[in-house]
């Protein structure tokens, strides 16, 4: 029972009257329980489509994709995506953010701030539950975003280019904040990024796209002592 398997997968974008757009071409990769995954690669060459499938947001043109045995089709809170800039509803507290999905589902209030509570104490940021998202710093609204991904209990969290933005000593406390998270969630790790350091420091194995689709490379890092 692997995290996700992609089986033969491509992408071809067709967008409107403009040419199509091949991005991704015969895909295989095997992702198992908590393995953290980096997609490494320069811009434009597919990273983030094959993210999206992954997260089902959009529709593979060719072959297929399973998470723990079921089949890839419609978007879930199992595999929960986090964007550059994650966006957080403005005019709702930290926790509310934080549980806005378990309303969805029915949640009770007290339910709700109890587990965004746990959710926000695993991030380091109990202390802000009561705040606006444009009362904390870029690196603290991400860990947010984390939190808010965590109170889902997903199985698998991707995260396309989720430090981006940060300054380059954020970034760094980040990258341990998240090897801390991912620790303790049991969740596998699909992360993309376009910088090496980032990758190698990171990641249990990287995944190295190039411009031509079709053409991915798997490696292992060896055996990297975690910090
Ligand atoms: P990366 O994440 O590696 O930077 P992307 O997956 O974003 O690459 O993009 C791969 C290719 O697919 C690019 O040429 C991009 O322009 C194209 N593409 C991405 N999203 C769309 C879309 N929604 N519609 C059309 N083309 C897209
Ligand atoms: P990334 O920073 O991950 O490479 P981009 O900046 O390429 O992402 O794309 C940002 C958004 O625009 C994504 O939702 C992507 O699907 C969409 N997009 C990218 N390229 C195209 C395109 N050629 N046509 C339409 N949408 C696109």
């Amino acid at each position: 029972k692997d995290a996700v398997v992609c089986r033969n997968v491509g992408k071809t974008w067709s967008a409107g009257t403009s040419r199509a757009h091949e991005a991704l071409r015969g895909i295989d990769l095997d992702v198992k329980p908590n393995e953290f995954v980096v997609f490494l690669g320069p811009s434009g060459c597919g990273k983030s489509t094959l993210l999206y499938l992954i997260a089902g947001l959009e529709e593979a043109t060719g072959g297929s994709i399973w998470s723990f045995s079921d089949k890839v089709e419609t978007p879930s809170p199992e595999r929960s995506l986090i964007f550059q800039e994650t966006s957080l509803f403005p005019w709702l507290t930290v926790w509310e953010n934080v549980s806005f999905g378990l309303s969805i589902r029915g949640a009770s209030r007290a339910e709700r701030r109890a587990v965004a509570e746990e959710a926000l104490q695993r991030v380091g940021l109990k202390a802000a539950m009561e705040k606006r998202p444009d009362e904390l710093s870029g690196g603290m609204r991400q860990r947010v975003a984390v939190a808010r991904a965590l109170a889902m209990r997903p199985k698998v969290l991707l995260m396309d280019e989720p430090f981006a933005a940060l300054d380059v000593q954020t970034r760094a406390r980040m990258q341990d904040f998240l090897l801390d998270v991912w620790r303790d969630s049991g969740a596998s790790v699909l992360f993309v990024t376009h910088h090496i350091d980032e990758a190698v420091a990171l990641a249990d194995r990287v995944v190295v796209f190039t411009a031509r689709p079709g053409r991915i490379k798997t490696i292992v890092p060896v055996d990297l002592p975690r910090p």
